[in-house]
Order: structure tokens, then C-alpha cells, then sequence
């Protein structure tokens, strides 16, 4: 397979209403689209939004490297996937976003060659193909903003028939904080609620909330200390925890994964493409997971659109379960680029959503080109 023709699109999508979390205020989406085509016209899509404060990306570094690993790409004959990682590293080190756009429409172009769906394409290459149709994924929402507004969400989204809820933390005082947490359980008792901190908490905050008597319906506490600290501050918090901790921050692919299992500083993490560089190496660190009974959350950075969004999908229809549930971001887009953006259905997605072969959701070039950030153009290779 050989790239004719590259086409990437700095997008920036408005929130329906802005996102704070403990570091950072989010009020648009700003993400990288590309569009690949190959010798025989086919077209295939990637995705990886920008995160300064967890990839260090922005618009412009993640245009750049997109850019220049295309380029590099155009030389190349792509075959196996599994090639992929190895084919990008001769290219360009480090870049674990840059290189989970280009993948991400690599594999889009190679599995609709294939005619098979992406999700079916990593279970059979994981011997997975024994395993019945995938139940739908469990769709996680966020809570935040005032209390009365936190609450009229947790009631409305749940009569849509949301169950798996994430509270950001850390932008308060503890003890607000925990009366939030407290409220909110009570509410919402029953059903898969966390915590995300961003980091945002000392060890010493940390422990303190983790030991409270108000956490104590929460299914898990993500990342609620700083990935700089010591490996040692983690194993602490775990052990003095009443609750199981999930990590974010602290995990971008299998090095750390591994180093956390040694240390059995966690119960869990959250795993973003943009993080692990692209969905092969994602899978992986999901297979590895479920292996040492950790749990999985999986998730797109606020926000991604529909495309991202199936992409991630197809990590968790290939495991078959995600026990943590999936932060699928357009949910939270004034609007998305695909013409069947990807809807929960009952608080969940269904693999029936997605197109039979692919990543299954193709953006709509005019919409794209309708979201292309102020200041910036398409650029093709
Ligand atoms: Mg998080």
C-alpha cells in the first residue's frame, strides 16, 4: 500500500459549554485531522488532538510532526501493521500523538482494503476471534460546575441512561471536594462514579480524601497526584487508600504500565491514543491490563470527534468490556464532522454504530473544512 496524496486539518471545535478542569479551562477542541489516500483512490482518516499539559502537544508542534512523518510516509510501501511502529520510528522519534494520527488513518486505509472492521481486525490478530459479538461499551460522562448544575446532570443524564460518571476534582477546597463526592454518590448511588484530580492534589490531600469516609462509594480515584512525583508517593497512596486508584497521567504506554505493575501502585488507568501512539500499541497495554487484573478506562482528550472517538472504540469492542467505561469526547462538541456523529444510545455505544469495515465513521470533507481553526489552512503532502 502506498501514500498518493496527504491532506491535514487544524480544526478548532467550540464546546457546548466550556470544561474546567484542576489546570486547564477548555472552551474549544483543537485537533489535528488527516486524510490519506492510496494507489487504488481509497481514503482513509486519522485523528490526534492537542494536550499541552499531558502530551505536551499543541496545534502547531502536532501540525508540524503530522507533517513531516506524512512526508516521510509518502516514500514508504506499507504492508503489515503490526510493521507500523517500527516503519514510523525510522521517521521520527518520541511523537506518540503525531504518530497515532498517521497510524490511525493507516489503519483505516488497510482494514477497509481488507473489508473488515477495525475492532474484528485487532481480535483476529490477538487470536480473539473466538469471542462473541461485543456487548456495548459503557459510555462515562463528566460532572462539574456548580452544585445545582451537577446535580440536574446526574439526573438527566441518567434518566438517558448514563452509569459511569467522572467528577473532576481539585479546583476546590478538600473539604468542598468531598461534600461534592458525598452528594453526588448518595444521588447516583449504584452505578461506576470516580474521581479526576489531573493531578492536582498533594500527596498529603491525596490520602487525606483517599482515607475519607465520603469516598467510599467511588469506584476508583484517578490521578490525583502529580506524574512527576516519586514511584514510591504512588505505592503509598495505593496502600493507604480505601478506594482502588486509576492513573492517567502517569501512564502513556506499556514502560509505565509495567513499572506500576512492579510496584503495584495501581488498580487501573485510562488510556488515551494520543498517549500510547495509535491503537496496536493502545490494545496492548489493554490486553496487558486485563492480564494482571487492572482495570481499563478508556478515553479521548477533551475533546476529539466521532473519528477518534471509533477509533478508541475499537480497542474496547475487541476486548469486549471496558470495565471503567469509555470517555467519548464529541459528546461534549457544539458539533461534530461526521455526518453520523457516534450518539450514546441508553448511556452506551454499540459496535452497530460503525460501518462495516474501517475505523466504520468517515468524516464530511465540507464540515472539516468548516472547522478549520481561525489562522490556520489545510495543508497537503
Ligand atoms: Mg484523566
Amino acid at each position: 500500500m502506498k501514500i498518493t496524496q496527504a491532506t491535514i486539518y487544524p480544526l478548532s471545535i467550540p464546546l457546548i459549554e466550556p470544561i474546567k478542569m484542576a489546570r486547564e479551562f477548555v472552551r474549544d477542541a483543537k485537533t489535528v485531522l488527516l486524510c490519506l489516500r492510496d494507489e487504488e483512490g481509497r481514503t482513509g482518516w486519522g485523528e490526534a488532538s492537542v494536550a499541552p499539559l499531558m502530551t505536551g502537544e499543541t496545534l502547531d508542534s502536532l501540525l508540524g510532526s503530522v507533517k513531516y512523518l506524512v512526508e516521510g510516509a509518502k516514500s514508504c510501501e506499507w504492508g503489515d501493521p503490526q510493521d507500523f511502529a517500527d516503519n514510523f520510528s525510522s521517521i521520527l522519534y518520541g511523537n506518540a500523538s503525531a504518530k497515532s494520527c498517521v497510524e490511525m488513518a493507516l489503519l483505516d486505509l488497510f482494514t477497509k482494503r481488507a473489508s473488515i472492521p477495525l475492532w474484528k481486525y485487532l481480535r483476529a490478530e490477538n487470536n480473539l476471534s473466538h469471542l462473541a459479538d461485543p456487548k456495548p461499551i459503557p459510555l462515562l460522562r463528566m460532572l462539574g460546575g456548580s452544585p445545582e448544575k451537577e446535580v440536574a446532570d446526574a439526573k438527566e443524564y441518567r434518566a438517558q441512561g448514563f452509569k459511569h460518571w467522572k467528577i473532576k476534582i481539585g479546583s476546590l477546597s478538600l473539604g468542598e471536594d468531598l461534600k461534592r463526592v458525598a452528594m453526588l454518590s448518595d444521588l447516583l448511588a449504584g452505578d461506576v462514579i470516580s474521581v479526576d484530580a489531573n493531578c492536582a492534589l498533594n500527596l498529603e490531600d491525596a490520602i487525606r480524601f483517599c482515607e475519607s469516609d465520603e469516598v467510599s462509594k467511588l469506584s476508583f480515584a484517578e490521578q490525583l497526584i502529580p506524574a512527576d512525583l516519586a514511584l514510591e508517593d504512588f505505592v503509598l497512596l495505593k496502600q493507604k487508600s480505601r478506594i482502588p486508584i486509576g492513573l492517567d497521567e502517569s501512564i502513556h504506554g506499556m514502560s509505565e504500565i509495567e513499572e506500576f505493575i512492579v510496584a503495584k501502585a495501581f488498580d487501573g488507568a485510562s488510556l488515551k491514543l494520543i498517549k500510547t501512539g495509535g491503537v496496536l500499541q493502545g490494545f496492548e497495554a489493554a490486553q496487558v491490563l486485563s492480564a494482571n487484573n487492572l482495570k481499563l478506562n478508556l478515553a479521548c482528550k477533551i475533546a476529539e470527534t466521532s473519528l477518534s472517538g471509533a477509533a478508541t472504540a475499537a480497542i474496547g469492542f475487541a476486548l469486549g468490556e471496558v470495565p471503567w467505561g469509555f470517555s467519548m469526547s464529541n459528546q461534549y462538541l457544539q458539533f461534530d464532522i461526521c455526518d453520523q456523529a457516534l450518539k450514546a444510545n441508553r448511556g452506551h455505544l454499540d459496535f452497530a454504530q460503525l460501518a462495516g469495515s474501517g475505523i466504520g465513521i468517515a468524516p464530511n470533507e465540507s464540515r472539516v473544512k468548516e472547522a478549520l481553526a481561525k489562522g490556520y489552512s489545510l495543508i497537503q503532502c
